[in-house]
């Protein structure tokens, strides 16, 4: 099992000084069971200690990547509410997504396709860091979807590819890690 660099406890004290105190949210998008709630929840730190608070669908943690402390905010709404309402804000107010799939199920992702370019619509000017996911990896002889189709899938819309398995516990700290370069190489390259 992967450990963090940072305690889920820390997230409270993680303001002022540090050059990356700013809090990005980051909005998990994807189909009903392909595991948003196990990728936020392993984040979140509830599985870890099951006394950590859990406000809602929202998890509130700082990380250490790369040596800088950087605090996310991860929103687990997607699906909260059968209004488009809720979705079109969504699509507006996050500062970095995660498009979920399971590689259990070509219909999840080929939604994720849909999801992308709903989300290029909603954000044509903008280079809003995106992660395609590809969870329960460790279904080995229920996959539908290859490594291959995946990764193309993300080359062919711009954006990062990873897969994980929230029930190993596999990839997911990397993916979250990933999330906050990506926020910093375009924070990096605007102050340049
Ligand atoms: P959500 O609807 O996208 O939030 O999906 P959930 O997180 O609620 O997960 C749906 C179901 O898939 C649950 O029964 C999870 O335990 C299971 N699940 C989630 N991630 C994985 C995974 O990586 N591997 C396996 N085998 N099951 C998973």
């Amino acid at each position: 099992r992967e450990s963090w660099a940072s305690d889920s406890s820390d997230s409270v004290t993680s303001s002022g000084s540090d050059s990356d105190s700013h809090l990005y949210k980051v909005m998990l998008l994807g189909e009903h069971g392909v595991g948003k709630t196990s990728l936020a929840r392993i984040f979140g730190g509830v599985e870890d200690c099951p006394d950590v608070e859990e406000a809602g669908n929202t998890y509130n943690r700082s990380i250490i990547v790369d040596g800088e402390e950087a605090s996310l905010i991860v929103f687990d709404i997607w699906e909260q509410d059968d209004g488009q309402w809720l979705q079109n804000h969504c699509m507006k107010m996050g500062d970095a997504y995660i498009i979920v799939y399971s590689v259990t199920d070509k219909v999840s992702f080929e939604k994720a396709s849909e999801l992308r370019i709903q989300l290029r619509r909603a954000r044509q000017t903008e280079d809003i860091p995106i992660i395609l996911v590809g969870n329960k990896s460790d279904l080995v002889r229920s996959r539908e979807v290859s490594v291959d189709e995946g990764r193309a899938c993300a080359v062919v819309f711009d954006c990062k590819f990873i897969e994980t398995s929230a029930a190993l516990h596999h990839n997911v700290k990397d993916l979250f890690e990933g999330i906050v370069r990506q926020i910093r190489l375009r924070k990096d390259s605007k102050e340049d």
